[in-house]
């Protein structure tokens, strides 16, 4: 441990020096199951062979080249990565290098539509109550949780909450004169996976496609196959404008993508937008790794039945501390209703890496990569946890 951090994250007392799969080690030689990957990122888990394959050729060619020009990885990652977003209706991308920088120029890309089709005033995002869209003063403006709101003012304006789950204020919230995008995660993973409904979903995309509002869907923890399909949104009967990804994308490499459906792929123009770091080719190499594994219906579906799996073990457990089962595929929740956080350093000795989320919800991002029998090992190691076991 070392004091020259700032203070701003709540650690856990440990330090890792390496990892391999779903395995980290301490520097004390102990090893740990990692059921968080580190927050959704090293979804492939850690040093898969082709990742550092890619990003050890990569960083002995080119690590970067300034976006005044390409790079032949960055062409390939970003045909790739639009490629596998066709279905959704994607045809273009932005690259960045965070999941706040991607939210970030998805509102810059929905005010600048609205402002040239409508002019002027018509610039507010609607958000949901519950939301996360990141850390910057514009994406922490966007996040409808109180707890974040304080301290950093003033914010940036053109910013609303609704409700989430709640028809009637989507309607009223969506005002035509007003909203140029709705701005949603499919489930949202920071305050407790809480999943929006499919009817949801869809009366939002057809309010949206009645009111000419774009539809934006905030895919950095649910998106890169986390929930059983590429996009999450391809589970809904929806087309989105625009979707934002990070996280996993890169497998542990910085990133973030904006990528833009028909209506918003030409709305920047030369000037409007840039990253110094963004479409970098190490994390474009690591990239086109995870969109080769990952984009696979095979691979997707076993991301799937591997979700299934834990929440069929975790319902035949039926401990009287579950009080709910959320989410899906490999983004799950465990509600015990009683703080989770508290459990986290008691995971820790048993050698179980696990997150929470909103106050009451273990949440587990394990790497897709686990297997049957890891699984298993990791939760028995929660229910010992669970059960107050030594
Ligand atoms: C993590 C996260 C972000 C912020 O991503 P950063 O890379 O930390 O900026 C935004 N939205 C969602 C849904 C997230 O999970």
């Amino acid at each position: 441990m070392t004091d020259v951090f700032m203070n701003t994250y709540h650690r856990l007392p440990v330090t890792f020096t390496q990892g391999q799969g779903v395995w980290l080690t301490d520097t004390q030689g102990k090893r740990y199951l990692d059921f968080t990957a580190g927050l959704g990122v090293n979804c492939l888990g850690h040093g898969h062979p082709k990742v550092v394959k890619a990003i050890a050729e990569q960083a002995g060619r080119l690590n970067h080249v300034c976006n005044y020009y390409q790079s032949d990885i960055s062409i390939a990652f970003a045909e790739r990565l639009v490629a596998a977003c066709a279905p959704a209706g994607i045809q273009k991308v932005f690259l960045a290098n965070s999941g706040a920088e991607a939210n970030e120029g998805a509102c810059k890309i929905a005010r600048k539509y609205s402002l040239k089709k409508y002019g002027p005033g018509r610039h507010t995002i609607v958000t949901l109550k519950g939301s996360f869209h990141g850390r910057t003063i514009t994406t922490l403006s966007a996040t409808g949780q109180d707890k974040f709101h304080k301290d950093f003012g003033p914010f940036t304006e053109g910013f609303r909450f609704i409700p989430p789950g709640d028809l009637e204020a989507l309607d009223q919230g969506l005002d035509q004169a007003t909203v140029a995008g709705l701005l949603i995660e499919a489930i949202q993973g920071e305050s407790g996976i809480i999943p929006q409904s499919a009817a949801y979903i869809e009366a939002a995309a057809k309010i949206c496609a009645d009111r000419d509002i774009l539809l934006m869907f905030d895919e950095i923890q649910c998106g890169v196959g986390r929930t059983g399909t590429f996009l999450a949104c391809e589970a809904y009967q929806v087309k989105p404008d625009l979707v934002t990804l990070a996280k996993g994308l890169s497998a542990g490499v910085p990133v973030g993508a904006v990528l833009a459906g028909k209506k918003t792929a030409e709305v920047f123009e030369i000037g409007d937008h840039g990253s110094t770091f963004g479409g970098n080719p190490l994390a474009a190499a690591a990239g086109i790794v995870v969109l080769e594994t990952v984009n696979n219906p095979i691979f997707l579906k076993d991301i799937a039945r591997k979700g299934e799996r834990i929440q069929a073990a975790l319902r035949a457990w039926n401990h009287p501390s579950i009080k709910d089962i959320r989410g899906k595929g490999l983004m799950l929740g465990l509600d015990i209703g009683a703080p989770a956080g508290t459990i986290l350093e008691a995971a820790l000795a048993q050698g179980l890496l696990i997150l929470s989320a909103g106050t009451n919800t273990l949440r587990f991002l394990p790497p897709y990569v686990i297997t049957d029998s890891e699984i298993d090992q990791g939760l028995d190691l929660l229910k010992k946890v669970l059960s107050g076991s030594p």
